[in-house]
């Protein structure tokens, strides 16, 4: 599971250095690379994300 990293939506908090993603997961900040184009997306935070109202 961890060795198929996600794209998950949710918000960077850039004051505390995290990202905080819909399905509850934190994740630093600091020194990530930006995987968030290239691997498939979090079907938990994009059913999070439409229930919202998202597009
Ligand atoms: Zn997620």
């Amino acid at each position: 599971m961890a060795s198929k990293p996600l794209v998950h939506r949710g918000s960077s908090s850039w004051w505390s250095g995290t990202f905080t993603t819909l399905c509850g997961q934190k994740f630093p900040l600091k020194g990530s690379k930006n995987p968030w184009f290239t691997n498939p997306r979090c079907p938990a935070c994009e059913a999070i994300h439409r229930a919202n109202g998202g597009k």
